[in-house]
């Protein structure tokens, strides 16, 4: 028999990969988050979780490490900054934030606040999102991207903010948007910095590879992309043209793509130069890709680079560009979301109950009971104590004939409905009991296949209370992967396969997909709960995308937020609470006026006490339920 130890745990659910630095696991089974990266400083996450129960902060919680944020930026400029040097790269690199990354207010904050000492800048894709931009970023030397489909008072308001001493760059997405500009810095007598975003020919792959290529959404074709600088010529704004633009989408998998884009947006940007734009900007866009399997491989959920690899990729390129043509490299900037702000937020939900695991007590044998239920009880008992997988396999064999024989005997009335149930009950013990046993098996140990599939067939649903819809949207929209798993008991080998069901009364509300070194898995590899001790679930990388792609079905609203900084002293302080949607905010979401539903049930209960079908207290103990409901979270309180 083997033993297991915390760092098989590990192992099994990829931590020592995908969670580099940030997410490790302690002596005690429990997933051990560093906050700072290699630089010091663990948090139990388990007790982390507990004592924010404590605070009144139920599950499902997001938990979000401020300090992963800003060392996910300080890595960023650091690999860089190291690219920019080994490669003596006469120019500088200069980020901003795609705020449709993730737009919550102290989210934002707090990545303007850490980056300011790089002058951080943040882009925007819509007119809301410019005015956080425009609030929240002070800093003049920071750039503000302004991308999206703009109207003519979108670019108003970025020429006007110029006077405002910020720097927004008003990128041309399309080809109509260049008359809007000149039109609208012609009413105003003055002009925004103007970028160009081009169409790239280069071919992508992957999720978002229909981002680039001749038919992407976004981007001036090659002859839009002329006439437009024609028309700033002709318009005297030519001078302001100082940033070229492209994006290949997000999630950039194989840096291969990456290399490709880039050189053709080197080419591009020496011909701008060349056709008289002061030009000094080169933004790569997004796409820097998240390694959530931690395979390392060029697979959807993994990237063959690492994060210096893309820097220095960016900054070899636009170097060979631009030299041999003597065009002085420009500034560069990158947008980079998914790469930022994944890795700071850990989900954890609670399980609730798990089915198919059949941990009722078995009942002891009846005097007279029918000969199939004593034939199972005999091969359990066979099973164990049998020591040789062919004793088992022997004894697994009966017992599914047993089993079908008792759904034959039901079918003709001879077996009651206790006893069939039986029957299924005493079958999934000899299968528990073999896949218990097989998991003690050395490594490597030849099993035949139909034990081998055994665990797979005693699978497990565990009831989550959470909604995929809410929480991981991408899981169920486009077949995301994050890695999910229990924060406690990986010292402990797990000895059931199940998989997730949500909250809500939708099929397709439920975690299935389970990340498997570059392959994908359907069952994820659990522990069987014990009674009165809660099992709880950690989904991570989960800062990108997902808040604000999350919706109400069901009217499962947003979970109980927090924002944690690790303290010198070693513990933590809770900087933020961010308390979840109330019943009464979904309702009122969905236009319905929760007062007004109150009181007609209130009447209703008035009526029902008139015609004694109520009694006064009963009244009362239903309003009271009704009315803390409306001011509660909407999911399930232990
Ligand atoms: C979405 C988007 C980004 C962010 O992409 P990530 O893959 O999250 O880095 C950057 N730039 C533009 C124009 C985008 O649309």
């Amino acid at each position: 028999m083997t033993t297991w130890t915390a760092a098989d745990g590990a192992a099994l659910y990829g931590l020592d990969r995908w969670g580099e630095p940030y997410f490790g696991v302690n002596e005690r089974g429990h997933v051990m988050v560093q906050p700072r990266g290699e630089r010091g400083g663990a948090l139990d996450l388990v007790e982390l979780v507990g004592e924010l129960q404590g605070r009144g902060l139920g599950l499902p919680l997001l938990i979000r490490f401020d300090d992963i944020l800003e060392d996910r930026l300080e890595r960023l400029h650091a690999a860089f900054e190291r690219a920019i040097a080994q490669y003596g790269y006469g120019g500088r690199y200069q980020g901003v934030f795609p705020v449709k990354c993730n737009q919550m207010r102290h989210v934002v904050e707090q990545l303007v606040d850490s980056g300011r000492r790089w002058h951080f800048g943040l882009e925007a894709g819509s007119k809301a999102e410019l005015l956080i931009a425009l609030s929240l970023l002070s800093d003049p030397e920071a750039l503000l991207i302004c991308n999206g489909t703009k109207d003519r008072r979108y670019i108003e308001t970025a020429i006007l903010a110029r006077r405002l001493g910020r720097q927004p760059v008003v990128v041309l997405e399309q080809a109509d948007e260049v008359g809007r500009i000149i039109e609208a810095s012609q009413a105003l007598g003055a002009a925004p910095l103007i970028g160009i975003r081009a169409r790239l020919s280069s071919r992508s792959s992957g999720r978002w590879g229909s981002s680039v290529g001749e038919k992407a959404k976004f981007g001036l074709s090659l002859p839009d992309l002329l006439a437009s600088v024609e028309a700033l010529r002709e318009a005297g704004l030519l001078g302001e043209l100082r940033l070229l633009h492209f994006h290949v989408g997000s999630q950039i998998s194989d840096i291969a793509v990456l290399k490709d884009a880039l050189q053709e947006a080197g080419q591009i940007y020496v011909e701008l130069t060349r056709l008289g734009a002061p030009m000094g900007f080169l933004d790569v866009g997004g796409g820097l890709g998240v390694d959530y399997d931690g395979s390392r491989t060029a697979s959807a959920a993994s990237t063959n680079y690492s994060l210096q690899n893309y820097a220095n990729d960016v900054v070899a390129t636009v170097r060979e560009c631009c030299e041999p043509h003597g065009v002085a490299v420009p500034t560069l900037v990158s947008e980079s979301g998914r790469a930022l702000a994944s890795h700071f937020s850990v989900l954890v939900f609670d399980v609730l109950g798990a089915e198919g695991q059949h941990s009722r007590a078995l009942p002891g044998p009846e005097a007279d009971e029918p000969l199939i239920l004593r034939n199972l009880r005999i091969s359990l008992a066979a099973i164990e104590a049998a020591s040789e997988l062919e004793q088992w396999q022997e004894a697994w064999n009966d017992a599914l004939k047993f089993k079908d024989d008792a759904l034959a005997a039901f079918r003709l009335g001879y077996l009651n409905l206790p006893q069939r149930a039986l029957a299924e009950q005493l079958t999934a013990a000899c299968g528990q009991a073999i896949a218990a046993r097989l998991a003690d098996l050395p490594a490597g140990a030849v099993v035949p296949d139909e034990l081998r599939l055994l665990p797979a067939t005693l699978a497990a649903t565990y009831y989550a209370n959470l909604s995929i819809f809410r929480s991981a949207p991408d899981t169920w929209a486009i077949d995301q992967l994050f890695p999910v798993l229990p924060i406690q008991r990986l010292g402990e080998r797990p000895t059931a396969l199940g998989s997730f069901a949500d909250l809500t009364c939708d099929s397709d509300g439920k975690l299935a997909r389970f990340i498997d070194r570059g392959q994908v898995k359907s069952l994820l590899e659990l522990h069987t709960l014990r009674p009165g001790e809660p099992y709880w679930i950690g989904l991570f990388l989960a800062g990108a995308y997902q808040e604000v792609m999350g919706n109400l079905h069901n009217l499962f609203g947003s979970t109980n937020a927090v924002h944690i900084r690790l303290q010198a002293s070693g513990g933590y302080t809770v900087d933020h609470v961010v308390r979840g949607d109330t019943n009464a905010a979904v309702l009122k979401a969905m236009e319905h006026n929760p007062e007004l539903l109150l009181e007609r049930l209130r009447l209703a209960s008035e009526e029902a006490i008139g015609n004694g079908q109520l009694r006064i207290d009963e009244a009362s103990r239903l309003m009271a339920h009704l009315e803390a409901s409306l001011g509660q979270t909407t999911y399930l309180q232990s």
